[in-house]
This record gives C-alpha cells, structure tokens and sequence, in this order.
C-alpha cells in the first residue's frame, strides 16, 4: 500500500509542492476535527472542503488524498468542476446562495443542497429532480438519489424574512414540511453560518435548537451543517455532523470582488 505521507506516490505525478501542501493542511484538519470531537465525546463529523475558486487540479489532488465530498458555492464553477471530475465519485455540496433558476443545473451534479431558504427553492429543486430523473431515464442512464436538503437558517439579530442568506428560524416547521412533501428532495437536516461578531458557540447551540425542531418534523432530518476554518471546534462541540473547511485546507482565496 503506498504511504500516504508521500503524495508523490499518491498522486502518481511528479509532486510539484501543491500535493504536499495540501496533503499537510488536510491532516492539520483532520486531527483537529478529531480532537475536537474526542473532547466534546461525540462522533466525529463528515469534512466537506470547501473548493471555491479554486482549480479542478486541487479537487483532484484532495480525491487522491481520500477526500470524498467537496462543497462549492457557484453554479457555473461547481458544474464545469464537476464535469471535468466525474470519474472520481466525490459527493458535490452546493453550499451558495442559489437562485430558482439554477436548480436546474444543480441537480445534474449536487448529491446535497445546504442552502435551501425559501419556499420557491423548494419549488424549482422538486421540478428539477422531477426533469432529470424523466431525462435519465430516457437516456438510460442510472438513476439518481433523492437531493439531500438542508434548511439554511440564518442566526443573525434582527433579521428580516426574505433576506439573503438563511430562513428565519420561526420559519422552520412550514419550510421543513414543504420539503417533505416535495417530489425528489430529502430533508437532511440544517445549515447555518455563525454570525461575525458574535461567539460561535451561542449561534451553533440556537442552531441546534431549530435542528430539533426540524426533527419533530421529520425524525430522519438529523444532520445539522455548521462550522467552517475558524469555528470547527465550536461547531464540533454542538453537535455538527458536517464541517464546511475551505481556506484551513486549501489555503487563503483570491479576494471576492
Ligand atoms: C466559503 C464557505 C465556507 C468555508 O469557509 P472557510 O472559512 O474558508 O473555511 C463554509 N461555508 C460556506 C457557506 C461558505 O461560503
């Protein structure tokens, strides 16, 4: 079996330093992931790393390393990412604001959707399924798994409904049944960012609060996506079973103009 620590031999290409790079970073994560997790005594979660803006080269890389879901946020990057990858089975989590009108695109190669905030979303994403399954099936190709959703919440004071970025939490219940009820989609639990300027721990213990919510809805709907570079362990300690790491693992990303 080949070392691990040699990603040379991983990545069978001459290491041109990035492989290395990443290699290092990842297991940086992933051990504090396990020591945050041993600390708080629970499971440790699934780690979806953040790609963003950076190159289809880096997601192969991370593959090679034993990475298995990725998270992006932009339609048109995610797809073309995607497409250029699909011999490697990652799990793609579309983790961005989403407009209905990319539901459709979506669907062909997201396993899970985090970011499901309002009720036409929940629209647009059943209607999608609904066309890619009839397009699969016609084209005889095999079928795809219900879209695993997950309620995005938004845990800032003061928030008005309809904002970018997240539900309100009194809007739990009404989204999680629509979900439900929706041809194609699976409820899989709840998302939230932590709010800046706040402590992580008091919005991720909220977000468990609407997470339990949500399960009296739906008692499969057990996942709760929280936590990202600078808030694992906080996260961890809630009672997050999926982190989104990005920069922690891939490094600093070109500034967002
Ligand atoms: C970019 C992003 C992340 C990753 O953030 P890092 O701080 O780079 O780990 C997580 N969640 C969402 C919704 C993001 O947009």
């Amino acid at each position: 079996m080949a070392d691990v620590t040699d990603t040379a031999a991983v990545t069978g290409q001459p290491d041109d330093g990035r492989a290395s790079e990443l290699g290092a970073r990842l297991r940086a994560v992933q051990a504090r992931v396990a020591a945050a997790a041993a600390a708080a005594a629970r499971p440790e979660p699934t780690l979806i790393v953040v790609t963003k803006y950076f190159p289809a080269s880096d997601v192969r890389i991370l593959a090679e390393l034993g990475v298995a879901d990725v998270g992006e946020n932009r339609d048109q990057e995610a797809a073309a990412k995607a497409a250029e990858l699909q011999e490697l089975a990652l799990r793609w989590h579309f983790i961005g604001q989403l407009q209905t009108n990319k539901a459709k695109s979506v669907v062909r190669y997201a396993s899970s959707v985090h970011s499901v905030d309002r009720a036409p979303l929940v629209t647009s994403l059943a209607k999608a399924m609904t066309a890619e399954r009839d397009a699969r099936d016609a084209a005889g190709s095999p079928p795809r798994n219900d879209l695993a959703c997950y309620l995005q919440f938004t845990l800032e004071a003061g928030a008005q409904p309809g904002g970018r970025g997240g539900a309100l939490p009194e809007e739990a219940e009404e989204l999680a049944e629509r979900v439900v009820a929706a041809e194609g989609l699976r409820l899989a639990g709840v998302m939230a960012v932590a709010p800046r300027g706040a402590p992580p721990a008091v919005a991720f213990d909220h977000l468990m609060r609407i997470a339990h919510r949500v399960r009296a809805v739906e008692p499969a709907a057990t996942a709760v996506s929280a936590g990202m570079s600078g808030d694992l362990e906080e996260a961890v300690a809630a009672g997050a079973t999926h982190l989104r790491i990005g920069s922690d693992v891939l490094g600093q990303r070109p500034a967002v103009g």
